[in-house]
Parts: structure tokens; sequence; C-alpha cells
């Protein structure tokens, strides 16, 4: 029998949550950044831009002398800045995000001048700052421009690279090993003798670990025997920041991946009050200083073992990334059918949830049997009953995590 109490699904996202601190940071490339968690306040030691700038290809000019007729005595290419100086009466050719040669104010577009032998004649009259870029338009020298806890994107990045860092402090990417254990699994590539079957739930928490941006590492797939268990317990722990397994940890005599846990890692619980992943191991280890690791021991059955990663390993994950967003949008959303449930424990159903008429409304994916993987596929939300009701008639409305968006 499994000898720990089923606990709520909500103290153990809580349990996992508060062992699950962010990573120390680390000084990261730009080009390595992407999804992670910046770690420090970005300040720009110059402006943006740096000198005044033509925001368009044309004529720099001194807008003094209104639509008169300018004599052109160079041309400023962006780039390095030429010697020319504008005079009354002078026109420089300049190309877009060049500098603007000293003595001119603005620049006339090329769209508004007409220039032959020589001489550029406006086709309206040029006002003072005309398609100039000030300097520090964009960025004051000393602007703070990021701040920790924001996520590296695109656009964090094209920031980063043009006050000229190429490097910042990041949370890394957790490291997370996974480990299927069973007699009964070949990998997904071979034959399967009768009594065997692929090993499905490795590649696919390995992507879904993947998917919230962890660096994930492979421990293949270890028999039902306290040897290969611990040894493959230990091979993840001498890696990684975070182990999962699967299998092994509901009642039958061979689940053996909990003691195996139990062997290296203080237990925190080993039973949740859910549906379905009931069996589900959290321990952890404390290392002298800060850190910790964590062992996350997932239920055999596929569904079991992605529905709970959703719910309780993905936002563990995100924590250590140094996310402050863990969880997935909630929404209200009515049944499109009639609904069966526990009644006993917190069941997750898998749905697709589709705006109608000004609501949500949700259809079940077929059988919701923890082994049936299907009932994911497709899936954008999962319904969460709450213990207390068995029954739920077309129309009821019941509480929908939006699994396809953002936490938030
Ligand atoms: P267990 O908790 O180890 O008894 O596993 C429960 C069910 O999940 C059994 O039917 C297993 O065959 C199946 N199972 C366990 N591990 C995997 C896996 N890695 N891939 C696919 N199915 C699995
Ligand atoms: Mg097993």
């Amino acid at each position: 029998m499994n000898p720990y109490p089923m606990i709520p699904f909500e103290q153990a996202r809580a349990t996992i949550l508060a062992h699950a601190r962010p990573l120390p940071p680390v000084r990261t490339s730009i080009y390595d950044a992407p999804g992670l968690v910046l770690a420090q306040e970005v300040r720009a030691a110059d402006p943006i831009p740096p000198f005044p700038a033509s925001a368009m290809d044309g004529y720099a000019v001194r807008a003094a002398a209104g639509d008169a007729p300018r004599r052109v005595v160079a041309t400023q290419w962006a780039g390095p800045a030429i010697a020319a100086r504008v005079g009354p009466g002078q026109a420089v050719r300049i190309t877009t995000g060049a500098p603007l040669p000293a003595g001119a104010d603005a620049v006339l577009k090329v769209e508004d001048a007409q220039e032959r032998d020589g001489v550029v004649t406006p086709s309206q009259p040029v006002r003072v700052g005309d398609h100039v870029r000030p300097v520090g338009e964009d960025v004051e020298a000393g602007e703070v421009v990021l701040t920790p806890g924001t996520v590296l994107g695109p656009a964090e990045i094209n920031v980063l690279a043009a006050i000229g860092r190429d490097e910042v402090l990041a949370h890394p990417r957790p490291r997370v090993a996974v480990l299927s254990t069973g007699n009964e699994l070949v990998e997904a590539g071979q034959p399967a003798a009768p009594g065997q079957i692929r090993d499905s739930n490795r590649p696919a928490l390995m992507a879904a670990a993947r998917q919230v941006g962890a660096h994930v590492l492979s421990l293949g797939i270890a028999g039902d025997d306290d040897q290969a268990l611990a040894e493959g317990v230990a091979r993840g722990l001498a890696q990684a920041d975070v182990l999962i397994t699967s299998g092994g940890v509901s009642m039958g005599e061979r689940d053996l991946s909990r003691a195996a846990i139990e062997g290296h890692a203080t237990v925190h619980f080993g039973q949740i009050a859910q549906k379905p992943g009931r069996p589900f191991v959290f321990a952890t280890i404390q290392h002298p200083g800060a850190r910790e690791q964590l062992v996350f021991g997932l239920p055999g059955f596929p569904a079991a073992s992605l529905v709970t990663f959703e719910n309780l390993v993905r936002p563990a994950l995100r924590a250590l990334a140094g996310h402050t967003r863990l969880l997935r949008p909630q929404v209200r959303a009515r049944l499109a059918h009639a609904v069966d449930c526990t009644g006993q424990r917190v069941e997750f159903m898998r749905a697709r949830i589709a705006w109608r008429d000004g609501g949500w409304w949700a259809e079940v994916t077929g059988l919701q049997t923890a082994g049936r993987v299907l009932s994911l596929v497709g899936a954008n939300a999962f319904l969460r009953l709450e213990p207390g009701t068995s029954h739920y008639e077309p129309g009821d409305e019941v509480t929908a995590v939006r699994i396809d968006q953002p936490e938030e």
C-alpha cells in the first residue's frame, strides 16, 4: 500500500513551489538568452541615438532659409562622420541614420526636394528639427531600460545589443533529467514483444520540459530492480537540478521508484487527492548553502504523467528559471454535454474550449482514462472539477485551465 497520506492538490502544489526557488543568476551571452529571465537591472550608459541622426534620405540644411535653394556641398552616408559643415545657403546630401553635419538643424527629405546642377530646391519650407532624431530620443543616458524579472525576448535582446551589452545576468535554464521505469518498456524505435510496450513517457516528458525552456537530459529506461533504479536516480542527481521519473510510484509490489527516491531524497508527499495522478512523489535534496534539488516521481500512465507535469512540474520549472508568473489562466466555461466525475478528488478533464455566443463552451476529449494520452491531443484546457460534485448537466459552468495560454 502507498504509505503516504493523500493530500489536497493545492497543498501539493504549494509545497512544491515553496521548494522551487530561482536558480542563482549566471552571466549569459545574449545569443543564449532567449526565454531566460533577467536577474539584474540594466541601465544604458550612453544615449540612443548617440548623435543627432537623419531619419530620412535627403539633405541636411539650416531651416532658417525656408524654401530657398541651397548649394549641395558634400554627401554624408550612414557611417563615419565627414568633416563637412553646413553654412547658410548650403546643403549636404544625407542618408537615413547618418550623423547630422555641424551647422545643420533639419533634414529636407528627398521626396520634397528637386536637385539640379548641384543646387537643391525645397518644394516646401523646412522647419527646425524636421526629420532629425535628437540625441537620446529612444533611450536617455543612464536610463533604466530593463528591470529584473523581465523575460528576454527579441525586443529585450535588441535593447541589450543596442546599448552595447552582449552579456547579461540571467537565471539559467534548469537542468532536467528524465528517467523511465518498468520492465515492460522498450525504446520507441524497437519492436515490442508480447508483454512489452513502448516507453512513450520519456520523449513526452522531455518535450514538455523543453517547452518550459529547460535543458533536458535523457536517463533512458531503468528496469524494475532496486539497483538499476538507484543507479538511474543517482545518475540524474549527479547531472541535473531536477529529476523526473515516471512509473513505479503507486501501490503495486514492484513500485520501486518511490523506494529509490526515498534512498536519495526527503519525500514530502507520495499521494495527491487528484485524478489522474493520485500516486505522485515529490522529494528534495538540500545541499549546503541554498542549493536544493527537486525530484518528481510521476505516475506511469501516460495521460496521468503529462497532466501532472503540466499542473505540478511545469510551475516548479518556471520558478527555478526565475519566472514569477507560474500558473495558467483560468476561465469559466459551460459544458456542452453532461459530465460524471469522481466527486471525491479534484479531477482534471482534458477538454477543448471555444468562444461561442459571448461565452466559453467546453467539450471533453473522449475517454478520460489515465492511460489514454489521446485525451490530451487537441485539448486546450483542463476542466477542473472540484470534489463535492459528481455530476454536471449540459450548460453547467465549470473552471477551465487554459493550458494553451501563457502563465499569468
Ligand atoms: P506503473 O505506475 O509503473 O505501474 O505504471 C502504470 C502504467 O503506466 C502501466 O501500464 C505502465 O506500463 C505504464 N507506463 C509506465 N511507464 C511508462 C512509460 N514510460 N511509457 C508508457 N507507459 C508507461
Ligand atoms: Mg512500472
